[in-house]
């Protein structure tokens, strides 16, 4: 997302008081920053800065599955009934699923989730062992009516989430389209600068045996979580690892899922005895995406075969992916803050950039604004350009808020030394330089945004 704003034509109602609606810094600080606005309990409006968070951290994830071989589709957000009452998950799935009728009367649902509806769709393309495996996946709204939404997009009733599903013809197989998700996962995550642990966890109402939830360590997690630091280096090298080598992927998935981390609902005392004090790492955690090896449950459900080498028929075993999407713009934010505002990782920043014109309506720095905007627009960096008539007090506050990793300050005094100032949010470094100079810093750390 490389197009660039004026801040005067731009919307952004940045708040000054904290909002009393609002729990945790998360929720505070993406109402005071602008990035949302509540519609209905657990249902927002992305205003123009929350959606650019939000399909940067989009994209991070769609680029990611396409490069292990995911096949991106969208299935849509209102399906028929039928499918689910046939298999029994009408009932099963309870009061979180949203029901309504069209004017034919017919029942429709707004998905929560896809097993059912993807696992009936590859019956018509899946016939043989030789059409396996698979992994397709989508990034599309979800409803379920949670009994207490909360902590703003964190446990919204409405939210984006990246699901995926694999259909392997034998479980070694599955494990494999499994291992391969992990590897998409770390790297992900990774990429969106956080540190996501992996933890063994409860299958809950989906089933299966195989399953680990990502959880970012912040005070205001729901979940317990402990885990050994040794997990966090296993991030490392993921780059190296080729996905299509299933002795790689092995390793890798040794090296990740050998330290202990559990939630509380798998801890294990006596294991967690054995890690080394220094080692131990507990606390909060917010579950940012969960994987799941579930057998041939659904393909059962749904009556899914296909020929198997043999010409018997087989139920392949099915694996589902998801990431919550929405509600990282939340966690991100719980991990990246300080008592001023957000700071933004800069691969999912909403604008690289804010540049701030401290005198607006001098010829000079408003040229040398201009001119630093163009620039920035033709080397591919985002910018937010704050051109308003507002006091510098009101913008330094505003851009401290709203969190970009960069600010470029230009007023009348550093120009009469031909400097402009640089100042990087995460660490609040200021850097007097040249725009030459101030243009190739920031070419050098450019990322998404
Ligand atoms: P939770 O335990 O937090 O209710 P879940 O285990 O029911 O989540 P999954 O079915 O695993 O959720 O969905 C995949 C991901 O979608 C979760 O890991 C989470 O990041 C996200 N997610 C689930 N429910 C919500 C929600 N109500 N609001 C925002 N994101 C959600
Ligand atoms: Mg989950």
């Amino acid at each position: 997302m490389k197009v660039p704003m004026r801040l005067s034509r731009y919307t952004l109602p940045t708040l000054k008081e904290n909002p009393a609606e609002a729990q945790i810094a998360s929720h505070r600080l993406m109402l005071r920053a602008g990035l949302v606005r509540q519609v209905a309990a657990g249902i927002y409006a992305w205003l123009p800065t929350g959606w650019r968070v939000l399909r940067n951290i989009a994209e991070i994830v769609r680029e990611e599955q396409d490069r292990v071989g995911a096949q991106e589709l969208l299935l849509p957000t209102l399906q028929t009934a039928e499918l689910w009452k046939q298999t029994g998950r009408y009932e099963a799935y309870g009061a979180e699923m949203l029901r309504l009728k069209d004017r034919h009367e017919r029942e429709l649902i707004y998905s929560p989730t896809n097993e059912l509806l993807i696992a009936d769709l590859l019956k018509q393309s899946v016939n043989s062992y030789r059409d396996l495996p698979q992994i397709l996946y989508h990034i599309q709204w979800k409803f379920r009516d949670e009994l207490r939404p909360r902590f703003g997009v964190m446990r919204g009733r409405e939210f984006l989430m990246k699901d995926g599903y694999s259909f392997d013809l034998d479980d070694q197989s599955a494990v494999t389209s499994y291992r391969i998700m992990m590897l998409a996962y770390m790297r992900t995550f990774k990429r969106m600068g956080i540190v996501a642990v992996p933890m063994k966890a409860d299958t809950g109402p989906i089933g299966g045996d195989l399953s680990h939830e990502f959880h970012i360590l912040a005070p205001t997690g729901e979940s317990q979580v402990y885990y050994d630091s040794a997990v966090e280096t296993a991030q490392v090298g993921t780059e190296e690892v080729d996905h299509r080598d299933p002795e790689a992927l092995e390793r890798f998935f040794t090296a990740v899922t050998t330290p202990y981390a559990a939630t509380d609902e798998k801890h294990d005392e006596a294991n967690w005895e054995q890690v080394p004090s220094e080692r131990k790492r507990e606390g909060r955690g917010i579950e940012v995406g969960q994987i799941f090896n579930f057998g041939t449950l659904y393909s059962e459900l749904v009556g899914l075969q296909v020929a198997g080498p043999d010409g018997v028929a087989v139920l392949p075993n099915m694996g589902s992916y998801g990431i919550g999407v929405s509600r990282l713009v939340g966690a991100i934010i719980e991990a990246s803050h300080d008592e001023t505002g957000i700071i933004w990782p800069d691969a999912v920043a909403p604008f690289q950039v804010a540049l701030i014109n401290l005198k607006r309506g001098d010829a000079r720095v408003d040229a040398a604004c201009d001119s630093l905007y163009a620039r920035l627009q033709s080397l591919g960096i985002s910018v937010l350009y704050d051109d308003r008539e507002e006091r510098p007090g009101t913008k330094f506050a505003d851009m401290d808020l709203i969190g970009l990793p960069w600010q470029i300050i230009v007023g009348p005094r550093g120009l009469d030394k031909d400097q402009v100032e640089l100042k990087r949010r995460a660490s609040g470094e200021r850097f007097e330089l040249s725009v030459e100079d101030a243009l190739n810093r920031l070419s050098g750390n450019r990322a998404a945004g």
